[in-house]
């Protein structure tokens, strides 16, 4: 990790975004403040952030609008979103998730969990220390390059997925329950719901397409890759 990690904050409450920059400036980050979509854009264009704290109510393009597009932009696809939210309703936690956040945080906060929760999506984004390659039936994963191919066709996974993907085939054939998977791949699970692990899931899932097939849920007891479970399309 950097050792000014940047920050872009994107929050149309000055005050809000201020006593935030504060914080963060204090713990060893560096702030950056833009008040829509279109000034975080700008910086966006400029300098990628390390982490993006997103504001879900803003004027213009809402947070939830603005997570969907940087994700399915090249350029900022990978970098951490977090979002932040007046709203505590499941649903909508759940619809940020879906939109590509990789966590959210509910108004008001503690600074202390602000900073905890944004350690723990850059400790998640930083990839998993060089290892072996893995594979499973057709499904490759290199580590070193980051890569994930089924039958040779390379696959895109965002951050979370991978790891998700790594730790699973790594442990093939073993069932994994979702208290586990946040242990074993997020790490620090002391603020994240297992709700989130089946977002991950759902996304990895659609990211792995045909390759799906080996990614099996246990009913009651949590999720599996298995080369058993190749399909009759092998
Ligand atoms: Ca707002």
């Amino acid at each position: 990790m950097k050792s000014f990690p940047r920050v872009l904050i994107v929050e149309d409450e000055a005050a809000i975004a201020e006593l935030v920059a504060v914080n963060l400036r204090h713990n060893g980050f560096t702030p950056i403040w833009a008040e829509d979509g279109e000034a975080a854009q700008r910086e966006l264009g400029a300098v990628l952030p390390d982490v993006v704290l997103l504001d879900w109510m803003l004027p213009g393009q809402s947070g939830l609008q603005l997570a969907r597009k940087w994700r399915a932009d090249p350029r900022t696809k990978s970098i951490p979103i977090l979002m932040l939210t007046a709203r505590g309703d499941e649903p909508e936690k759940v619809a940020g998730l879906d939109a590509g956040a990789d966590d959210y945080i509910t108004k008001p906060f503690s600074t202390q969990e602000l900073l905890a929760r944004i350690r723990a999506v850059l400790r998640r984004r930083a990839p998993e220390h060089s290892g072996e390659s893995v594979t499973v039936a057709d499904l490759h994963l290199d580590p070193d390059t980051y890569r994930v191919s089924w039958r040779g066709q390379p696959l895109k996974l965002g951050p979370t997925e991978f790891k998700l993907l790594h730790h699973l085939m790594r442990h093939a054939e073993r069932v994994h329950s979702r208290a586990q998977l946040l242990d074993k791949v997020w790490g620090d699970h002391v603020f994240i719901e297992e709700r989130t692990v089946d977002v991950h899931i759902k996304r990895l899932r659609e990211a792995l397409g045909e390759a799906a097939v080996l990614l099996e849920t246990v009913r009651g007891a949590g999720y599996r890759i298995t080369a058993a479970a190749h399909g009759p399309s092998a």
